[in-house]
């Protein structure tokens, strides 16, 4: 149903836009994650999948709104019939969120074949087989992360985000921040271990935090700007959510 409301609305935008914006929209096809990204890889799954699509064939994205804006009533038909097909509505062809997509992702050791379906399993692996520790915590001896400034109460917490949440901010991080003095890094290690000792004694997991991640306020460094963060980028990403089950 998303797919088909998603289709619905680009085939809209196609024909009632103005051209100029179908062409930057269709410079968003391959972005992460992007509108348009969904678009074409639900056109590429009708028309691999959907007999009403066969006829039309494997199309780029500018290719399909040439062929909305000739004959926008053989698309809305196709589309229509579509959606009533059976090997559309399979459960494998269902427009999913990032999190079903990780349910049966697989995730691969990068140092041998070991493979599994959660993150948490493959870092035990890594952890246990290999000795590999996070390597964000090298970087990381303050509450906040240095990069966005958002504030998350601990430091494991801010190792979390780092890690797993924002490659942006791990991408700024690696590049411009010198590794922490390993004993420092050994006390503060310490310190997360004493604390999560004291949360696993109330039943708790070690990222738990009481509070919410929030903005700190200041001015944010120049290398954040250069890695293509701005205050705008800033205020429209929405803070990641680490809950206490999470
Ligand atoms: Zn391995
Ligand atoms: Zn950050």
């Amino acid at each position: 149903m998303i797919l088909y409301m998603r289709l619905c609305l680009f085939s809209r935008v196609c024909l009632n836009g103005p051209l100029a914006l179908c062409v930057v929209l269709s410079h968003t096809v391959g972005v992460r994650r992007s509108w348009m990204t969904a678009v074409a890889e639900d056109l590429d799954m009708l028309s691999e999948r959907a007999g009403a699509f066969s006829e039309l064939g494997r199309k780029t994205v500018a290719e399909w709104v040439s062929v909305v804006r000739d004959n926008p009533r053989r698309f809305r038909a196709a589309l229509r019939k579509a959606k009533g097909e059976r090997a559309v509505n399979s459960v494998q062809a269902w427009a999913r969120t990032r999190r079903m997509a990780e349910v049966d992702a697989e995730y691969k050791c990068p140092s041998c074949v070991y493979t599994c379906s959660t993150r948490q399993q493959l870092a035990t692996h890594a952890f246990t087989v290999h000795g590999v520790c996070r390597k964000m915590r090298a970087f990381t001896d303050t509450d906040h992360c240095p990069v966005c400034m958002q504030w998350f109460g601990t430091r494991t917490r801010v190792i979390v985000h780092l890690e797993e949440k924002s490659p942006r901010c791990r991408r700024v991080v690696l590049e411009r921040f010198r590794q922490l003095p390993e004993d420092t890094v050994a006390v503060l290690d310490e310190r997360g271990a004493e604390e999560a000792r004291t949360l696993g004694r109330i039943g708790r997991r070690r990222h738990h935090a009481d509070t919410r991640a929030t903005r700190l306020a200041g001015p944010l460094m120049k290398e954040a700007f250069e890695a293509g963060l701005d205050h705008k980028s800033l205020l429209s990403t929405r803070l990641p959510k680490i809950s206490a089950s999470g």
